[in-house]
């Protein structure tokens, strides 16, 4: 099942999700599968639990489409539950992201290279990982959606005001998008 994904200006996206508990959430295998198929239906490469309404500690990234820069993400596709970022390493690196909540907005970001993270998969198997390069920055992004914080925060305040007005549009559904989204300022039946 696709769900619509929450655009801009949600307050969903502004919330620190809480942590899932196991036996409170039974289907969050099902859960999982859905996402990814709504993130593959807009052509992302993650997806966090707030960008479907949902404010869970939730994620799933499949980073494959990045396999022709760096070829072991050939099948990187994992799902992270109740992830906690146990140190970040390494220089800060600029990478133009986007984020499927802003569809036609892409800005450089810069991020620390290395992330290491304590994590459950769907089958709530525990892992402590360290991910680099285009991994440890799709893993950021997402990381970021479950504590409430979005690429467009870690810009300049020139950048973000060049943008203002585009993320205002996005916010009311002025904009082009060809995966089916929610917008907070849209009143229901329109
Ligand atoms: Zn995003």
């Amino acid at each position: 099942m696709k769900y619509p994904i929450i655009a801009y200006g949600d307050p969903v996206l502004r919330r620190k999700a809480g942590a899932i508990e196991p036996d409170e959430y039974p289907n969050i295998k099902q859960l999982a599968e859905d996402m990814f198929e709504t993130m593959y239906a807009a052509r992302g490469v993650g997806l966090a639990a707030p960008q479907i309404g949902l404010s869970m500690r939730l994620f799933v990234i499949d980073a494959t489409p990045f396999a022709d820069d760096e070829p072991e993400l050939e099948n990187f596709k994992k799902v992270f539950i109740n992830a906690t970022i146990l140190e970040e390493n390494g220089e800060e690196w600029a990478f133009n992201e986007g984020c499927l909540s802003i569809p036609d907005i892409r800005e450089d970001v810069y991020r620390k290279a290395t992330v290491r993270l304590s994590y459950y998969d769907e089958n709530w198997k525990h892992y402590e990982e360290t991910f680099k390069g285009l991994a440890a920055r799709v893993i950021q992004h997402e990381y970021d959606h479950i504590d409430g914080k979005l690429f467009t925060d870690k810009l300049s305040p020139l950048r973000r005001r060049l943008i203002e007005k585009k993320l205002t549009d996005i916010s009311k559904g002025i904009v082009d998008v060809e995966y089916r989204m929610k917008f907070p300022a849209v009143k229901k039946g329109r």
